[in-house]
């Protein structure tokens, strides 16, 4: 068995000292001693190694199986198994949040946790789970081809948030599963940074696709021919095999039983965007033309749509004035930018498309008992994008900023609050501890009326009458005086300068300032009607599918969709309803180093994290208090035999323990008895 000895504490609750300094110190024992995880408790703080470690086999695998959290060494294995218990025997829904910000290990510890899952259940070895299990472990490299890229702070950084239920029956075996993604960074697909990449699935089909299916596509093998793929200058990245990535991603299509004409759909449409990005537009006065034409012919041919159509849709809007319909030239830059609302709108369409083919592979099929009883449970895994502060932060980072927020807000809620509350409840002595509850900036953002996201609606009412900075006046007026909130305007002076009019958000995790440019445009995410018409015309039913509302007659007047801070916003609702009625666990991830280096603790940069995770606050809370409650029947059932142990308190309804040593003692003492 390997060795894996204890090295600084392990839980962070005996520390001698509580403070964030203690706390970071035997952080940064552990990590140079090879142990990546620390405990809170049951929180497990996980950081980067940035190595592989020999830590996740077999071996390690039946050394957590079963187990109760405090009898082993920390390890991610013990909470997995924690959930899973907790699911099996007590017949408890439970979720797994992952938090920490970008390349701090969420997604991995999530692949971490679906495996351990899959090593410890089927035990019977059922041909029904073990395809169950392989469709999950398999949809993984689809979601990442389509919804990660390169950034400069992770190779494989997801750019959509994941929550994802693994369905299990009642013998707690895996028996389906359901995807939700939350708001792909879609502006990526037309724009990247220097250093950083697109999308890996258009560098997977360039590198990857044989001779015969990028001709089928009209590619070129050649990254630096297309405009929406080379802007970041790094096309190649030595920790990506595209080539071998693109195998995988078209195996598990097939594993997920995607047809082929919807694989030649997917693979299309990447190539009709890849061809988008180069077109050109140039006019002597207002109205525009397209310079290169047979990229025209290229986008037709692969979404199956008339040459003709594209043109016109990339050239003109159609509108309708008092029931009359008519056509409107576009000037360059306006037809510029529909260009690029339409790549950005198929491609996230597509990954809808996806993400959908992928649930209706992993969905649960009721067979044998399960469908006499549809008894089944749920174990929900939350990888999710951390707390973002860049230099220049749009409407994208307030978006994930906000739902860190509401995350921030249920750990107050089920970690902190209720923790205190029940020993208030069970009269158990007990001294309050101070924390920062952040509703406050929650409403800021999401408040009826009153709320950032509904200010911003409000102004987008106007279509054309209202301008970025207008929009910026009215949160003003309306927010003025808030703690939380502040704004920045310009001297008339300064005019030139008009992109630093901005507001700033004093989130729990530090001071925000975002840029209001691009926040109406942004939050309205309109789609002229004439690209939905266009994709619904496409001869190739995959395609027309994905875009019903291409149907509508254009002299309809239409219900106003939502905006998409609304729909954020909704989906930010709904997602922590359905957690917090689940038994919590948590992940909070660090980032050592900015380096991605195994060997680099850069002491100031996880204080900063530990800081904004609430980690020592946490801490308080959990050292004021007991390590360990249970109802006096179950604790004496499993205890009566030793008596002796006396670190106790008597609640009304249950016992407490102070020390996780206290309870693995007892564990030892009954183990030897028994
Ligand atoms: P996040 O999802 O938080 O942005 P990732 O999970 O993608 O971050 O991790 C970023 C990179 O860090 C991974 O590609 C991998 O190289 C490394 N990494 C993360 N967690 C581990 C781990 N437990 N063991 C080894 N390497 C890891
Ligand atoms: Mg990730």
């Amino acid at each position: 068995m390997a060795s894996y000895e204890e090295v600084g504490i392990g839980d962070a609750v005996l520390l001698d000292e509580i403070s964030v300094r203690a706390f970071v110190n035997n952080l940064q024992v552990r990590y140079n001693g090879g142990k990546i995880y620390t405990y809170i408790g049951e929180v497990c703080v996980s950081v980067n190694p940035y190595r592989t470690n020999n830590i996740y086999g077999k071996e390690f695998v039946s050394q957590y199986k079963g187990r109760e959290i405090f009898e082993r060494p920390p390890h991610i294995f013990a909470i997995a198994d924690a959930a899973y218990k907790a699911m099996k025997r007590r017949g408890k829904d439970t979720c797994i949040v992952i938090s920490g910000e970008s390349g701090s290990g969420k997604t991995e510890a999530s692949k971490i946790i679906m495996r351990y899952i899959a090593a410890v259940t089927n035990v019977a070895g059922q041909q029904e789970v073990e395809r169950v299990k392989n469709i999950l472990l398999q949809s993984n490299a689809i979601l990442e081809a389509f919804g990660n890229a390169k950034t400069n702070r992770n190779d494989n950084s997801s750019r959509f948030g994941k929550y994802m239920d693994i369905n299990f029956d009642f013998k707690g075996d895996p028996i389906g599963g359901h995807v939700q993604n939350y708001l792909l960074e879609k502006s990526r697909v037309v724009l990247q940074q220097q250093g950083e990449r697109n999308f890996h699935s258009f560098y997977q089909v360039l590198f990857g696709a044989t001779d015969a299916e990028l001709s089928r596509l009209k590619l070129k093998r050649n990254v630096n021919a297309y405009h929406f793929i080379r802007q970041g200058g790094s096309p190649r990245v030595d920790s990506i095999a595209d080539k071998a990535d693109y195998k995988a991603c078209q195996q598990a299509f097939k594993t997920l039983g995607f047809t082929g004409d919807q694989v030649d759909a997917i693979w299309r449409i990447v190539g009709a965007i890849l061809h988008l990005g180069n077109i050109e537009f140039s006019s002597g006065g207002d109205e525009t033309q397209i310079q290169n034409p047979q990229e025209v012919n290229s986008i037709a041919e692969l979404l199956r749509v008339s040459p003709e159509e594209v043109k016109k849709a990339l050239c003109h809007r159609v509108i309708a004035v008092r029931g009359e319909v008519m056509e409107k030239r576009h000037n360059d830059s306006q037809a510029s930018f529909g260009r690029d609302a339409f790549a950005k709108a198929i491609y996230e369409r597509l990954f809808s498309f996806i993400v959908d083919g992928v649930n209706s592979a992993i969905e649960v099929r009721y067979e044998g008992v399960a469908a006499r009883y549809k008894y089944n449970t749920v174990i929900g895994v939350l990888d999710i994008y951390g707390f973002e502060i860049f230099e220049r932060n749009s409407f994208e980072q307030f978006c994930i900023n906000y739902c860190n927020e509401k995350l921030q807000q249920l750990f107050i809620e089920l970690v902190l609050k209720q923790e205190q509350e029940e020993y208030k409840r069970e009269g158990i002595a007990w001294q309050n501890i101070e924390y920062f509850n952040n509703q406050i900036i929650c409403d800021l953002v999401e408040q009826q009326h009153k709320g950032i996201i509904a200010i911003t609606d409000e102004a987008c009412l106007n279509v054309g009458k209202i301008t970025d900075e207008m929009l910026l006046e009215a949160m003003e007026n309306k927010l003025k005086g808030h703690k939380h909130f502040t704004t920045r305007k310009l001297s008339p002076m300064d005019k030139e300068l008009k992109h630093v009019e901005e507001f700033r958000i004093k989130h729990y995790a530090g001071d925000v300032v975002y840029s209001i440019m691009g926040f109406l445009e942004k939050n309205r995410d309109t789609l002229f009607q004439d690209f939905k018409r266009l994709m619904y015309s496409s001869s190739d039913p995959v395609i027309s599918e994905m875009w019903p509302e291409g149907a509508q007659d254009i002299t309809m007047t239409t219900k106003r969709p939502l905006t998409a801070g609304t729909l954020f916003k909704n989906s930010m609702i709904a997602l922590v309803k359905n957690l917090a009625c689940k038994e919590p666990y948590y992940i909070r991830c660090i980032k050592p180093n900015e380096q991605k280096s195994p060997v680099i603790f850069d002491e100031e940069r996880v204080t900063h994290q530990v800081n904004y995770l609430g980690l020592v606050e946490n801490l308080r809370v959990r050292r004021a208090g007991f390590a360990y409650r249970q109802s006096y029947d179950r604790f004496l059932r499993r205890y009566k035999m030793i008596s002796q142990y006396t670190d106790v308190k008597y609640g009304k309804t249950k016992i407490f323990v102070r020390s996780p040593q206290t309870l693995f003692a007892l564990e030892q003492a009954r183990a030897k008895l028994i």
